[in-house]
C-alpha cells in the first residue's frame, strides 16, 4: 500500500480497528517517508453466482442493483444508513453464499424482502409492490391481510413466500 502523499511503499499500520459492523477492518497508517497518516479500509471481496432472470436470460451479479432496490423501499423511512448497510451486507452474503453457481432473480427477491420485514413493515409492502409488481388491487390487499395476521413481524420470515397468485 503506497503512501498517497508522497508515494513511497514503506508505511507501517499505526491502528487497526473493526468498524461496527465487524464486516470492514479500519487501519490507520503512517509513511515512514514522509509521515504523512493516512486511513485504509479492508472489506472481503464477496462474489456471487450469475443471475438468471425470470424471462431465462441470464447477467452478472450487480450489487447497486440490490443496493438501489432497498434504498427506495426505505426512502424518508426512519432508519439509518449504517442499518441500511447492515441488512444490505446480510442480504449480499446470503447471496454470495447461495449453493449454486446460478441464482433466480426472485431467490434475490426474497432474500431482500426477509430481511426489509424484520425491520419496517412500510418498507416491505413497498419492496414488494415493486418486486412482485402488483397487477390488481385483490393481491395488495392479500399481501396486506398476510401481515395483519401476524403478529409479530418476525413471524412472518418463516412464511416461505405469500402467494399472490390465488
Ligand atoms: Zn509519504
Amino acid at each position: 500500500m503506497r503512501c498517497p502523499f508522497c508515494g513511497s511503499a514503506e508505511t507501517k499500520v499505526i491502528d487497526s480497528r473493526f468498524n461496527e459492523d465487524s464486516f470492514s477492518v479500519k487501519r490507520r497508517r503512517e509513511c515512514m517517508a514522509c509521515g504523512a497518516r493516512f486511513n485504509t479500509l479492508e472489506t472481503s471481496e464477496l462474489s456471487y453466482p450469475r443471475v438468471i432472470k425470470t424471462d431465462g436470460s441470464s447477467e452478472i451479479f450487480n450489487e447497486t442493483k440490490v443496493r438501489r432496490g432497498v434504498n427506495r423501499a426505505f426512502e424518508k423511512r426512519k432508519i439509518t444508513t449504517d442499518q441500511i448497510d447492515e441488512l444490505l451486507q446480510k442480504v449480499l452474503t446470503k447471496c454470495s453464499q447461495y449453493p449454486s453457481k446460478e441464482i433466480p432473480s426472485s431467490a434475490i427477491g426474497e432474500a431482500i424482502m426477509s430481511e426489509i420485514i424484520l425491520v419496517d413493515q412500510v418498507a416491505y409492502l413497498r419492496f414488494a409492490s415493486v418486486y412482485l409488481r402488483f397487477d390488481n388491487v385483490n393481491s395488495f390487499t392479500k399481501i396486506i391481510e398476510n401481515l395483519e395476521k401476524q403478529p409479530s413481524p418476525r413471524m412472518i420470515k418463516n412464511q416461505k413466500k405469500i402467494n399472490i397468485d390465488e
